[in-house]
This record gives C-alpha cells, structure tokens and sequence, in this order.
C-alpha cells in the first residue's frame, strides 16, 4: 500500500565528504604548527619558523638527549637543552648559547647588547 516515505532531509547529505582525507602533511603540519618557538633565542626562532613555513621542518619520532641532564627529554626538534636545563642555566634550548634577555653575562650577552646599542645613550649621566 502506502511506501514508507522517509523524509530525505535526514540522511546524510555527503556521506564521503570530509571522512579521510589521507593527506599525511596536513596532520603533521597541524602537530607542526604548534611547536612553539618559547624560550628560543632569534636566530634558533627564526630557524624553525623558517622551517615550519618551508615544509622542511622534522619532527622527533624519538625524544632527544639533552646536553645538559643527558636524559632524553627533548622532544621538540632542533634543540640541544630539555626546557628545564635552557632555563636554569638562562640559555637558548635550541643552540645552547646564551639568550635570554636582559642580563648578558656570557661574551654572547655582549653580542646581544652590541645589536641594541644605539638607544641607550641617556640616563643618569
Ligand atoms: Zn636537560
Ligand atoms: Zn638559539
């Protein structure tokens, strides 16, 4: 007799649409994008920018030695310091060298100032 007539407004309109999408670089380009650059001095921030905007930028698959500690707690990639050890001993993770603002004591503190050098003329004199 009377055909059940579902209404059609309830199926799935694009059943296929956004179900997998096997585009292997646009999970790992998410997951890269959230590698933040904190604690990072210029040129190591600059670098791994570069590297997230280029593609080229690798992630760990295992976490990496630390310089400092020696344990394997690095898991971001292109640093030598875990963030621990970067930060007490105030230096970049990335290229272990001197970065943090402010107090240079190491030469590569002297590097830093020579660069902002040009408006420190004034002050108590
Ligand atoms: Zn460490
Ligand atoms: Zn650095």
């Amino acid at each position: 007799m009377s055909t059940s007539s579902k209404p059609k407004s309830r199926a799935p309109a694009h059943p296929n649409t956004r179900a997998f999408k096997h585009n292997k670089n646009s999970r790992l380009t998410r997951r890269i994008a959230l590698v933040g650059t904190d604690g990072l001095c210029k040129k190591c921030a600059d670098k791994i920018e570069w590297r997230k905007k280029y593609r080229k930028y690798k992630p760990l698959s295992v976490p990496k030695k630390c310089n400092v500690c020696l344990e394997k707690r690095i898991k971001a990639a292109y640093r030598s310091l875990c963030a621990a050890c970067a930060e007490a001993a105030g230096k970049c993770p990335g290229c272990a060298e001197s970065a943090v603002e402010g107090d240079g004591e190491d030469e590569a503190g002297a590097k830093q100032r020579a660069t902002s050098s040009g408006h420190d003329a004034g002050g108590s004199a």
